[in-house]
């Protein structure tokens, strides 16, 4: 399974929000198997919105947006979506009850709140809608024959448990293993090079230089040839423990 994130958002551009969401969803993917083929940022416009999930939704299985949902002007994603599709935004039924339930529930909390319940509600027509269990803005998915676009919150506590909701459907096959060297990077390339073209396995090499190390990563869609590459490198490099907790990763 392909996937690709779209994190949508002026201020991730400007630098002034750090893109947490994306590496959190990275992370998230990769641990179901699912490879990550691109990490997208784009300001909040419904063209840009709708040209990236065009070209993402026919080339990966599932696209995955954050941001930009809600009443305020700057909020377009669904419209970018909705566009992406040729469909119409409407309103959703099931969103619009969690919706007016979620309000009901805070009104005592915020009584001057002053929310377009129908706007909040309108997903991409025929999209499944996903509500919002820490927050307002309903998100929806997107689904096609050959892919799927979910359309998540930016907080990052509401993308969170949003995608928690649902992480069962992102299931790939792509595993991974990781050793530790302290061989310099320039003194590996022949073996990686070697690992690479004998067992066919992607070779990820992150050196971190506060503990003065290389951290190898070996990833396959095949569990028993990343384990015979697996063997095969911790045999011909020097390896290393892993660094504790406190040593932490650095790059
Ligand atoms: P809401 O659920 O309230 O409607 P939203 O989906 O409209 O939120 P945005 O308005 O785009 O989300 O962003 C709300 C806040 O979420 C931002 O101010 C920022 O703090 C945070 N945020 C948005 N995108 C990201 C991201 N990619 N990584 C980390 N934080 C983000």
């Amino acid at each position: 399974m392909q996937a690709a994130i779209v994190t949508v958002g002026d201020e991730l551009l400007a630098g002034d929000t750090e893109n947490t969401n994306a590496t959190w969803l990275c992370r998230e993917l990769t641990a179901r198997g699912v490879s990550v083929q691109r990490v997208l940022t784009v300001p909040d416009g419904v063209d840009t919105i709708a040209d990236a999930v065009r070209e993402y939704a026919a080339a990966f299985d599932a696209v995955l947006l954050t941001g930009g949902l809600g009443g305020t002007p700057d909020d377009v994603t669904m419209d970018g979506v909705a566009a992406a599709f040729d469909r119409p935004l409407g309103v959703d039924d099931l969103a619009k009850a969690d919706l007016e339930r979620t309000l009901a529930a805070i009104a005592d909390d915020y009584p001057d709140l002053s929310v377009d319940v129908e706007a909040e509600a309108s997903i991409p027509e025929g999209a499944r809608p996903l509500v919002n269990s820490a927050g307002l803005s309903p998100g929806c998915v997107v689904e096609t024959e050959t892919t799927a676009v979910y359309v998540l919150p930016g907080i990052p506590g509401e993308m969170r448990a949003m995608f928690e909701s649902v992480a069962e459907e992102f299931d790939g096959d792509v595993q991974s293993r990781t050793l530790y060297t302290d061989e310099p990077e320039a003194a590996l390339i022949e073996r990686l090079d070697d690992v690479r073209h004998q067992f066919g396995v992607q070779v990820g090499c992150y050196p971190d230089r506060a503990v003065q190390h290389n951290r190898l990563k070996l990833r396959s869609d095949d569990g028993a040839t990343l384990e015979e590459a697996f063997a095969w490198l911790g045999e011909h490099v020097r390896t290393v423990d892993p660094p504790t907790e406190e040593e932490g990763e650095t790059g």
